[in-house]
């Protein structure tokens, strides 16, 4: 069993999709362990996309980011890491198949309706980054 972190960023809450996005994890047999709604902070975006900070569209992201509240959600299941990240597709929400979250719904690169981990590793710290232990049901 896995576990990993998924943010409906700011693009899907202001379509009203995050119902769609957590559905299509939840048919594929992931389970929902914790939830919350959370506005991000140039602290958190920083050290959360610390891999793109010297990149020229960084700035936009971290606007774009803290436009609206986002969902973040603990997804548990076999595997949930690859699963999650196959359910989402790939970055550029263009280049994403139809069927795809991102190929359905999403609409660029930077709108792409959610983040989630890219490793089993990664997936076990930005549970904590986003989640303090007292708000993950046991
Ligand atoms: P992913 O979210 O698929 O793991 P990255 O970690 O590479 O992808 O990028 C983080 C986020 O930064 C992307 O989801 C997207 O919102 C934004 N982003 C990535 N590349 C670009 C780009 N070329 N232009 C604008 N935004 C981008």
């Amino acid at each position: 069993m896995e576990r990993t972190l998924i943010l409906c960023k700011p693009d899907c809450m202001r379509k009203n999709l995050a119902g769609e996005v957590v559905l299509r994890f939840q048919n594929a047999g992931l389970r929902l362990q914790a939830a919350k709604m959370i506005r991000l902070t140039d602290a958190l975006l920083t050290e959360h996309y610390s891999h793109l900070t010297d990149k020229p569209f960084f700035p936009e992201i971290v606007n774009f980011m803290k436009s609206e509240p986002v969902l973040a959600l603990i997804l548990t299941g076999e595997n949930a890491v690859m699963v999650v990240r196959d359910l989402l597709g790939p970055t550029d929400s263009r280049k994403a198949a139809k069927g795809t979250v991102r190929g359905d719904l999403g609409e660029s690169n930077m709108l792409n309706i959610a983040h989630a981990s890219d490793s089993v590793e990664n997936a076990e710290i930005e549970v904590k980054r986003f989640f303090r232990s007292d708000e993950i049901p046991v």
